[in-house]
């Protein structure tokens, strides 16, 4: 008997509840699935960028390498991390391609780690970083010192955009990409901050808002841990001990840990928000790979905004209801607002069904 390819494959019965099933079950797990949780670890300086200046012969580059080593170490235990280091031994990396490791991972974490130096040498503490403006002078000359490291990168006013790390116009006039992450930023700062408060022999200096090239390059929750003085002899001393190193990473490690535990769950109550009702429609006006707070502003003045987690992309929708009409109006007023390729979808106990 002849079949054509179109009757063989649509229309053979037992293949098409096949493919069904399988296309039912492929949405189920990815709706639930938890990709493994991306950290990107980032030594800094490297190779020929020793870091800050070294006059008790502590040095920078080799410190924070161990930490971050320690680090990765402690995360790589739990199946569900995966751990991307911009460098693993002493080279030399350009700042945009650490920030591009991160990137191009679709990490859920970045982690900078630095040691601070002053000339005053009885200054001493940790203090950790977000992207911001700098509240003070003193926050700009950090920033600046380790946006420095692009003087030694060949070429560097193209690579940059004629991006001068000296001056403070080019570092204030920062429009802040990281502007959707700060709160996760923050959240996690802070509880770095506390850990080495509450465990460490370390002052605590707080957190902190400065121009990092680095911070400003990534689209991911990205902090920059600048773990001590190596300029102060008596804490260079301790910073470059392995103990020191060990229990810097162990504190960092319990702060990621707890972020992580709080980012999941809001991933969980998302997903799950949409399982208790039967059949419910919502307006979606986006889909982007990046995890944006659910604030009217992002959503040009939208409010009622939800997120689910869906494979690797997060969808954003707007308003829910059981009504039809009601979300057909729903529909007319995001047009209008400039979502245009706004649609309305269909969701059956927490599952998303044709609408057709
Ligand atoms: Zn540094």
């Amino acid at each position: 008997m002849f079949y054509s390819y179109r009757n063989s494959v649509v229309f053979n019965p037992i293949l098409t509840i096949y493919l069904f099933s399988f296309f039912l079950i492929f949405n189920v797990d990815n709706f639930y699935s938890q990709e493994k949780f991306k950290i990107v670890i980032d030594a800094g300086h490297g190779g020929k960028d020793p870091g800050k200046p070294t006059e008790f012969g502590f040095t920078e580059k080799e410190i924070v390498l161990k930490i971050a080593l320690n680090l990765g170490g402690l995360l790589e235990k739990d199946d569900s991390n995966e751990v991307i280091y911009t460098r693993k031994n002493d080279v030399f990396l350009k700042l945009r391609e650490r920030a591009a490791i991160a990137n191009n991972a679709d990490a859920d974490l970045f982690i900078s780690i630095h040691c601070n130096s002053f000339h005053d040498t009885k200054v001493n503490g940790s203090e950790t970083f977000v992207l911001g403006m700098h509240a003070n002078e003193r926050n700009f000359n950090i920033a600046k010192q380790e946006n420095e490291v692009i003087f030694l990168e060949e070429d560097f006013e193209i690579e940059y955009d004629n991006f001068n790390p000296n001056s403070p116009e080019n570092l204030i006039g920062l429009t802040l990409m990281q502007e959707d992450y700060l709160d996760q930023s923050i959240l996690l700062a802070n509880s770095i901050q506390n850990n080495f408060k509450n465990n460490l022999n370390l002052k605590n200096r707080g957190v902190k808002q400065s121009g990092f090239w680095v911070l400003h390059n990534t689209y991911m929750p990205s902090v920059l841990i600048e773990a001590g003085f190596i300029s102060n002899p008596k804490e260079g001393a301790y910073l470059n001990t392995n103990k020191a190193q060990k229990d810097i990473a162990k504190n960092i490690y319990d702060a990621i840990v707890e972020y992580k535990e709080a980012y999941i769950s809001d991933n969980i109550i998302s997903n799950l928000e949409y399982a208790n009702s039967n059949i419910t429609y919502k307006v979606q006006i986006a889909a982007s790979k990046r995890k944006i707070e659910l604030k009217s502003y992002n959503f040009k003045g939208l409010r009622d905004i939800s997120r689910l987690k869906s494979g690797r992309l997060y969808k954003y929708y707007y308003s829910t209801s059981s009504s039809m009409d009601f979300i057909n109006n729903k529909l007319k007023l995001a047009k209008s607002k400039g979502f245009k390729n706004a649609f309305i979808v269909g969701f059956e106990n927490g599952i998303q069904i044709s609408l057709d």
